[in-house]
């Protein structure tokens, strides 16, 4: 884990309500005086995870007290545009598949460039200094604006950008599925001894989404959804590892 840099002490979470950004969230939380969330409307084809997020935000200012003062005001920025210029089975009802080009048909071109842009705007306005995402080089997926050189290449950008240093912190990025299961384990324990780590693992099985599908009907052991979707499939193997 980062050690905290002594003038960063206020951080924006790129909050989706799914395993990676709640993980970012709880660490963000470990590490911050000061930590608010924002998420992004882009007319997903399920709400699920909208409606996920505001349930696991309360969840945690129930489960950990002592968190629940630091977490700030939460944002939604209505990116609606997106449907406009793009077509890809996170948007529109499509199957999903991989594409000529070796990515995803989920990808969605420059959205993390977007995000993170609106982000540090958002973050310029409220004071904040550290922007926490759950990007990720060892996902599956490959999506060319999650690697690093792009969140070290945008931290630039945007700090140049905006004339204030910005630091995009980035726990996920060479971390697995089953080791970011181990890092909530690790942060929860850290803030609670007795049982914390046990605590922010239940909690993000039980109220994150990440699911393709919006499934919120099957539940296994290691949460809800489809369980044969890219995501449901990453995020079981990820746990079956971790337990293992
Ligand atoms: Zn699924």
């Amino acid at each position: 884990m980062q050690a905290r840099h002594p003038i960063h002490r206020n951080a924006l979470v790129l909050f989706s309500g799914g395993q990676d950004s709640t993980t970012c969230l709880a660490h963000a939380l470990a590490n911050y005086e000061r930590v608010e969330t924002l998420a992004f409307d882009y007319r997903q084809r399920h709400l699920v995870e909208l409606e996920a997020r505001i349930e696991v935000l309360s969840q945690i200012r129930q489960k950990f007290p002592q968190w629940s003062p630091k977490l700030g005001e939460d944002h939604l920025l209505d990116l609606g545009v997106l449907g406009q210029v793009s077509e890809t089975s996170l948007t529109r009802d499509m199957a999903f598949k991989m594409e000529a080009s070796g990515l995803p048909n989920t990808f969605v071109p420059g959205r993390n460039l977007l995000f993170l842009t609106l982000a540090a705007a958002l973050a310029y306005r409220r004071d904040l200094d550290v922007i926490v995402t759950g990007v990720c080089e060892t996902d599956f997926s490959g999506y060319p604006d999650c690697r690093d050189d792009t969140m070290k290449a945008m931290q630039i950008a945007l700090s140049l950008g905006m004339d204030r240093r910005l630091l995009i912190e980035t726990p996920l990025m060479w971390i697995d599925k089953a080791q970011t299961w181990q890092l909530a384990y690790d942060v929860g324990q850290k803030a609670q001894a007795l049982s914390g780590g046990d605590q922010l693992v239940n909690l993000i099985v039980e109220h994150t989404h990440t699911c393709y599908m919006g499934d919120r009907t099957h539940r296994h052991d290691w949460g809800y959804g489809c369980g044969t979707c890219p995501a449901c499939d990453l995020r079981a193997k990820g746990w079956e590892r971790w337990k293992a």
